[in-house]
């Protein structure tokens, strides 16, 4: 499979360097522009996966780009904003806006991000637009935000939900414990997210699924796994399975 392709568009000079930098390394093929008028040419002739897109741009901004693409494609779009103001008017616009990080933004925060649209995006292409799915007897429609269990309704806390969602989307993919604080709390040096609380929500998004419990296994010490699978499921999951004892 290609590497996906990333279009960035932020004037910031200093920025978009360090931005093409990190994408480089991280291996994704990487597209800049430093005007929305020079990144809608980039989107039409490469088709990127994705699009980081700075809101404050010279003549078109950020918003006004975004809509002329939305007008010819569905690329993900990850909103750079400086301001307050400018997250209300990226959540007035609905138009789609797939996500948005706050500058300063720290790299690793936003290199997490990209890859949660990322799987959600090749998950929807799979799933259709239903977006929901049955693994044994666990029904999830994540439109709807419905978790079923034999038939029987599961209510989540919003941040249960969040990391059931973030897993599946990642379709048998492993996420860090690291990786999951980072998507649901955020980077923010200022609270204190203990990866320990990842698996305090993870232990009561367990109990919640009772019969169901195994579907979210813990993988070595290093993260979590949704397996939709029972028979077919990869086999280091089976190992990581026994050696810790979910799902009994
Ligand atoms: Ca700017």
């Amino acid at each position: 499979m290609s590497e996906p392709t990333i279009l960035i568009v932020e004037d910031e000079r200093d920025i978009n360097y360090i931005l093409r930098t990190n994408f480089k390394k991280e291996g994704y093929n990487v597209l800049s522009a430093t005007t929305a008028e020079a990144g809608l040419k980039l989107a039409r002739q490469h088709r990127p996966d994705i699009c980081i897109l700075d809101i404050m741009l010279p003549n078109m901004d950020g918003l006004e780009m975004m809509k002329v693409l939305r007008q010819e494609s569905q690329t993900p779009v990850l909103f750079l904003t400086a301001k307050k103001d400018e997250i209300d008017r990226i959540l007035g616009l609905k138009m789609g806006a797939d996500d948005y990080i706050t500058k300063p933004f720290s790299i690793r925060e936003l290199n997490y991000r990209v890859k949660a649209i990322l799987n959600r995006t090749a998950f929807q292409a799979r799933t259709g637009e239903s977006g929901s799915l049955r693994m044994g007897e666990l029904e999830v429609d994540l439109e709807k935000h419905d978790v079923r269990v034999k038939g029987k309704s599961v209510t989540l806390a919003p941040r249960e939900f969040q990391l059931l969602k973030l897993l599946i989307e990642a379709e048998g993919k492993v996420l860090s414990r690291e990786q999951l604080a980072v998507c649901i709390w955020g980077d923010d040096e200022s609270i204190d997210i203990d990866i320990r609380t990842v698996d305090q929500h993870i232990a009561r998004l367990r109990r919640k699924l009772g019969a169901e419990r195994h579907r979210v296994a813990t993988v070595n010490n290093f993260g979590y796994q949704v397996r939709s699978d029972d028979r077919d499921g990869p086999a280091k999951t089976k190992r990581a399975l026994a050696k810790t004892g979910a799902g009994r």
